[in-house]
């Protein structure tokens, strides 16, 4: 790899990107950040003694018609903003299990990350950190977050939680979701806790190797003269082409345009985009089957501000990927009220997200790669439909959750679902630039590089072998740390 003045340039400023940059300015690099979006969503959080007591999010930036219809379902909702989806995410980050690295592989080679847990573990600590994670007592399955804050179980759930441990306390499967949540105290005019811009980029301004320039659009990289990938390619503020040179480039602009970038970079011998030779690239897209469900209990129990996690059923005795996990919180808003006052409910609002196998054939293409790259219009065509399976999974662990809630001494009710999400409404989309030591089956190697083009990395949850069930920023904010590190060693 050249080892040139020119800067490393980092495409995306929400946390996988963020993430990125922070690392590689750290490690004294020259870097540059292209971020298409030019504005701040608004916002103001207040937070007391640990509660959330008032949050306003405006949803500046949010956008959910970027790509052509197609003929499938799927929605793609992206932000082309400062700080990107963190402008509105939850803030949910279960690391994922060491299993889900190779749980896939159970039925073929092609769902086998070519990196495992051990691999990770020092950056999902320092990610926790970065993400100041609010977090106690966890549940099976779900490795223990470094926690910056600590939260207890509520009084009555303790003894829910410790019935449904049978006296081994690492074998519950209930316990506390980590949360993104910062500080107990907190004024910010911010639309959330953690937002990639304010917390990781802003800070990276005062640093004399750090540049960001917004409302600049990529569309394309392009070689000069070598064999190696140099010049980036976008579109500023007035609608004109620039071009960029770099030692190397992070694409970390969320998966489906970091893989529309990669679709567009066409040469003699990429001709159907780099990283593409074998077809894979824009393959095995992925979300997580969603289902919100209203359950009634048949007692009174403490709110659940902060929400407990029913981690999925163990591998051994669930299909492969064939997980799914239930968040526990809030059935309404005016339960938060009741929280602050320590008033009991009965009744709960709860999320399930199920794994959804990524098969070839649901894609991200170009339309038409002679069209020309608009920041507004990406042409593209996403194509993805979730599987009888994906939604029997999701059905399975509502059931589990409710037979689980019993045997701890809550029964249930009634569980009354909302109509199923559509795919990318789970707003979870990866694995179109997939991660495998194979180029058969993936676009990225172990080190997130393009196999055949070391100096172009994809960073953000394109990179994704496969989609276990459970929240995937912190996982992928782990993966672009770790990338970032590695990158920084080969070219200081
Ligand atoms: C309502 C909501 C709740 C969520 N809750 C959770 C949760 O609890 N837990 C969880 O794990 N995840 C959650 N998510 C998902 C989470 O927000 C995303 O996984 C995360 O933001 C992805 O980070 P990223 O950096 O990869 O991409 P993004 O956040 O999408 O950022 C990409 C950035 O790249 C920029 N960009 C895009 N294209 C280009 C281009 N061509 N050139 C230059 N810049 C470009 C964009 O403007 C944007 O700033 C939630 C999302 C939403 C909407």
């Amino acid at each position: 790899m050249s080892c040139n003045d020119d800067p490393v340039i980092v495409v995306g400023s929400g946390p996988t990107g963020a993430t990125a940059a922070a690392e590689l300015v750290r490690a004294g690099l020259p870097v540059e950040m292209l971020e298409s979006g030019t504005i701040r969503p608004r916002g103001v959080i207040v937070r007391a003694a640990g509660n959330t007591v008032f949050r306003w999010t405006s949803s500046d930036g949010a956008d959910t018609d970027r790509h052509r219809p197609s003929n499938s379902e799927a929605e793609w909702l992206s932000a082309r903003a400062l700080g990107g989806l963190s402008n509105y995410w939850t803030g949910s980050v279960p690391r994922f299990n060491p299993t889900d690295f190779d749980d896939g592989a159970r039925i073929d080679e092609r769902y086998r990350w070519p990196i495992s847990y051990a691999d990770l573990a020092t950056y999902y600590e320092r990610v926790e950190k970065v993400l100041e994670v609010t977090a106690g007592r966890s549940p099976a399955g779900i490795p223990a977050a470094h926690a910056t804050h600590r939260q207890e179980v509520p009084g009555d759930w303790v003894r829910v939680i410790d019935r449904l441990a049978n006296g081994q306390d690492d074998s519950t499967p209930l316990g506390l979701m980590p949360m993104a949540k910062g500080s107990p105290w907190m004024v910010a005019l911010r639309a959330t806790e953690y937002n990639s811009y304010a917390r990781q980029v802003a800070p990276l301004l005062d640093s004399a190797n750090f540049r960001l320039h917004t409302g600049c659009h990529v569309v394309r990289l392009e070689r000069s003269s070598s064999d190696r990938f140099d010049t980036v390619v976008c579109i500023d503020r007035s609608g004109d082409e620039r071009r960029l040179r770099f030692r190397a480039i992070v694409l970390a602009a969320g998966t489906i345009d970091s893989t529309e970038i990669l679709l567009r970079t066409r040469t003699d011998d990429h001709p159907d985009g780099l990283g593409n030779n074998e077809g894979v690239l824009g393959a095995y897209l992925h979300d997580h089957p969603r289902l919100w469900s209203s359950i009634e209990l048949t007692k009174d129990m403490c709110t659940l501000a902060h929400p407990l996690y029913l981690s999925r059923a163990p591998y051994d005795e669930t299909p492969p990927m064939g997980g799914a996990g239930v968040t526990l919180g809030l059935a309404m808003q005016t339960d938060r009220v009741r929280s602050w006052f320590r008033r009991p409910v009965d009744r709960l609002g709860a999320v399930t997200f199920g794994t959804m196998l990524p098969r070839p054939e649901q894609s991200v293409c170009l339309d038409d790669p002679s069209t020309a790259a608009h920041p507004d219009e990406s042409h593209l065509t996403i194509d993805a439909s979730f599987a009888d399976r994906d939604h029997a999974t999701v059905d399975e662990a509502v059931e589990r959750c409710a037979q689980l809630l019993g045997d701890g001494g809550v029964p249930v009710r009634s569980v009354t679902d909302t109509p199923r999400g559509v795919p990318g409404s789970a707003v979870h989309y990866g694995g179109t630039a997939r991660m495998h030591s194979s180029r058969e089956f993936g676009v990225v190697d172990a080190d997130n590089s393009v196999h055949d083009a070391p100096e172009v990395l994809v960073s953000d949850a394109a990179c994704f072998t496969t989609g276990p069930e459970k929240n995937p920023t912190l996982t992928a904010m782990a993966i672009s740390m770790r990338a970032a590190e590695l990158l920084a060693q080969r070219v200081a």
